[in-house]
């Protein structure tokens, strides 16, 4: 595929004249990949999301049918990029072809299972409370309730994750198959790839003809284009993975429109491991290998990257860490996404050094020029207390080791913790007898917990949680992977005594769908 480097609205190339020029960058090297990137313009910004606002009642009532058949070719589509997808993503990231592979086809799968959830169709959570007129005193009136579309949804690609949290990511795939247009922002990290993937899915989309602002993709590399997108009146709802900053700066933006709408951030998080003293007891040198591969994988750039390991001082905990230490040294520095990441990671890392209070474990070798060697850095409880900038967000392949006198110490270092992702505890059933209260204030500051486990690796699945408490996410009541997604960008409606013919398939009384619906306070497929 020749690569135009112009926008995409509703199915057409963007003219993109006169707008700003901006490349891709070979994150290994440093050189500009063609073709010359054209921002959108403020005015094809606008046309994107009026497209959007035009297709939506259309893309709505097509119904669940024709939208999966569009997924399912999108999913086709990017497939059928073969090799040259991975290689162009390659070059923009540096991220390996394997770890891009998987990517992909967790891209392709994200689509599908989406099709077959709305092709199954319960997701609606149809809900049903048949009126009783001869109630006394005031009769009950016949209520139906479901989920429908928000409205056009505007999409920020994240820089780690260039297809499954990106152009055609889950934020995409939920928002289409809940029924909503959707404009990308995309990311300036991997413009090509980008482009590549919205290619797909318009081809997808004329395909299976559907109505062609359904989806649009403004390139850009300022922040003005992707506000502008967030600002616009036709805009229902956003969802955004990246920097805190990033997501706080279009969430703030959001609430400042005539009409607040949501913005689902999913931002910085640090993901604390506890290693209890049992658990390292019984294996510290293991675990000490397991962690070093959970913190380093893809030179740290996950937002599941356990970037804080707690533990009680002692012999094995010592043991553990300096065996980390000893082995994250002979991880070979990484290149990282991009330069602006790199810049972040190595101010970080001197932040830490410079700290009174913070050691480095081992023999770290620094950075090498634009390279990111993996870091342990210690610190005791105090110091972490009193030092806030400790539990922020460093993305990159380090991590601190907090050491605690006590399981109090232990407990209050859990509790002064921000909203996470993730939270792990390793441990024993004799270890969490004597920290009882450690798993109860961690589901309190984490969307998911793991035992005995380390939190990178993301199930896309029904019972997947990928959100937490702020800052993690602006909103901890939903997820951003998994089948739940789908219900950012959806609201529900009740009809009251509507007569049968106007409700929707859903609410009916025949269950022509055979979806699980709740029938007077109980589920059911049954017919009413
Ligand atoms: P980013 O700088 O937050 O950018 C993400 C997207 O949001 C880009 O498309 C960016 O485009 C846009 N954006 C950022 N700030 C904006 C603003 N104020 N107004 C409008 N649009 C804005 O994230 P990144 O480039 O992917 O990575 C930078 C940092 O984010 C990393 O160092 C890391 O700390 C963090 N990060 C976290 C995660 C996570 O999952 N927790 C994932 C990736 C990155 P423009 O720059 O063109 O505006």
């Amino acid at each position: 595929m020749e690569l135009h480097g112009k926008s995409i609205l509703g199915g057409k190339t963007a003219a993109s004249r006169g707008s700003r020029v901006f490349f891709g960058v070979a994150a290994a090297t440093g050189e500009k990949l063609g073709p010359e990137f054209h921002e959108a313009t403020a005015a094809e910004a606008d046309e994107a999301m009026t497209l959007a606002e035009n297709a939506f009642h259309e893309y709505a009532a097509l119904g669940p049918e024709r939208r999966a058949e569009f997924l399912e070719r999108a999913a086709a589509e990017i497939a059928g990029l073969g090799g040259a997808l991975l290689e162009r993503a390659q070059a923009e990231t540096a991220l390996p072809e394997a770890r891009l592979a998987g990517e992909r086809a967790r891209t392709v799968n994200q689509l599908n299972m989406f099709a077959q959830m709305i092709r199954e169709g319960s997701w609606v959570e149809a809900t049903i409370d048949r009126g009783a007129p001869e109630r006394k005193p005031v009769a009950k009136p016949d209520l139906r309730r479901m989920l429908f579309p928000l409205g056009p949804v505007v999409v920020f690609g994240a820089s780690n994750f260039p297809l499954a949290y990106s152009v055609a990511g889950g934020d995409t795939a939920s928002a289409l198959a809940a029924g909503c247009p959707v404009v990308v922002k995309g990311h300036w990290g991997h413009p090509g790839t980008s482009e590549m993937v919205a290619r797909a899915i318009v081809a997808a989309a004329e395909a299976t003809k559907m109505p062609a602002g359904i989806f649009s993709m403004a390139q850009g590399a300022s922040n003005e284009i992707g506000e502008r997108l967030v600002l616009h009146p036709a805009a229902k709802a956003a969802g955004f993975t990246g920097s805190l900053q990033g997501g706080r700066a279009l969430y703030n933006a959001a609430a400042t429109r005539p009409e607040p709408i949501p913005v689902f951030a999913e931002m910085g998080s640090t993901n604390p491991v506890f290693f209890l003293p049992g658990a390292l007891k019984k294996n510290w040198a293991a675990l000490a290998e397991a962690f070093v591969q959970s913190f380093t994988a893809g030179v740290g750039q996950f937002c599941t990257n356990p970037g804080i390991a707690i533990g009680r001082e002692g012999e094995e905990w010592r043991a553990f860490i300096e065996q980390t230490a000893r082995l994250a040294g002979a991880v070979a520095p990484g290149v990282m996404l991009h330069r602006g990441i790199y810049e972040k990671f190595r101010s970080g890392t001197g932040r830490f050094r410079q700290t009174r209070g913070v050691g480095v474990a081992g023999k770290w070798g620094g950075e090498a020029e634009g390279r990111a060697a993996a870091a342990v850095f210690t610190t005791d409880a105090k110091t972490f207390a009193g030092e806030g900038t400790l539990s922020e967000e460093l993305f990159g392949p380090s991590t601190l080791a907090v050491s605690c006198g006590t399981a109090a110490e232990l407990e209050a270092v859990a509790r002064s913790l921000h909203g996470q992702l993730t939270a792990s505890i390793h441990g024993t059933e004799e270890d969490l007898d004597r920290h009882k209260k450690l798993a109860g204030i961690l589901r309190e500051k984490a969307g998911r917990l793991i035992f005995n486990g380390f939190p990178t690796g993301v199930e896309v699945c029904a019972a997947m949680q990928h959100g937490g408490p702020y800052p993690a996410t602006t909103d901890t009541r939903t997820t951003s992977v998994g089948y739940y997604a789908i219900k950012r960008f959806a609201r529900p409606v009740c009809f009251q005594n509507f007569p049968e013919g106007a409700l929707p398939a859903e609410l009916r009384n025949r269950n022509s769908r055979n979806i699980w619906r709740v029938v007077d306070n109980e589920m059911t497929k049954a017919d009413i």
